[in-house]
């Protein structure tokens, strides 16, 4: 677990570092991105200080969940970001072990989400994912249609609105981040009374990404190693 501790400390410091660089006030979050790592290795990122938990996939999480020390740390509360692509069917599953949902692409999704908050009687939190890149690969929604879905959001009580969330093409960081940067700004004068979290950034991208005003990067590789796909 060595390891862990030294991958987190080398990469708050880049953080850091890349914050004053370009002059701004380090407010930016590091989270542990757990896809394919067990439960044991995930567990040493809380006394690292990682605050963020990001989760990939339903049943992985499901599977794993009762294994995280969550409680143990209850007083510096760790959170749990669901950042994969979400199926509305499966909503149900994670509406009540998640603080945020990051993966918010369709009005459908969000109105099952808000649908299932309000019968558990709580407000999502949640980022919408935006398909900067235009790939077809990639989920996410347009930036162009980006508006149209976050007025339609705004009637939704119990879903609240954060910000936004990217993977950009793996090349060209610079002008995805530059145009998420742009896009994020005129979002929040429109829409964005409580948005404040841009989440872009991973393990090859995440320096560059607070160049441009990230708020949270997600990183798995960089923290836990290189993943074992053999696992899922
Ligand atoms: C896997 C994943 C990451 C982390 O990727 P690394 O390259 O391992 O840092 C970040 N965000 C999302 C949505 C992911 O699926």
């Amino acid at each position: 677990m060595n390891n862990i501790r030294e991958n987190i400390r080398i990469i708050t410091e880049n953080i850091s570092d890349a914050c004053c660089k370009c002059g701004r006030e380090n407010d930016v979050e590091l989270m542990a991105v757990t896809k394919t790592v067990p439960p044991e290795r995930v567990n040493a990122v809380f006394e690292s200080g990682v605050r963020i938990l990001g989760e990939n996939r339903v049943q992985e999480f499901m599977s794993k969940k009762d294994s995280y020390a969550l409680d143990e740390y209850k007083t510096l509360s760790p959170q749990v970001h669901f950042i994969g692509h979400l199926q509305t069917n499966k909503v149900k599953y994670i509406i009540n072990d998640v603080d945020m949902i990051q993966s918010v692409d369709s009005l459908k999704l969000a109105q099952e989400i808000n649908r299932l908050a309000a019968v558990h009687n709580k407000v999502m939190d949640v980022l919408c994912e935006v398909n900067i890149g235009g790939e077809d690969s990639k989920s996410g929604v347009l930036p162009t249609q980006l508006g149209e879905l976050l007025g339609q959001l705004e009637s939704l009580e119990n879903i609240r609105v954060k910000g936004l969330m990217t993977i950009p093409p793996p090349v060209d960081s610079d002008i995805y981040f530059g145009r998420m940067s742009e896009l994020f700004n005129n979002m929040k004068n429109k829409y964005g009374a409580e948005m404040d979290i841009l989440s872009m950034g991973m393990t090859h991208d995440y320096v560059t990404a607070v160049k441009y005003g990230s708020t949270i990067v997600r990183v798995g590789t960089g923290i836990f190693g290189s993943r074992d796909y053999s696992r899922t």
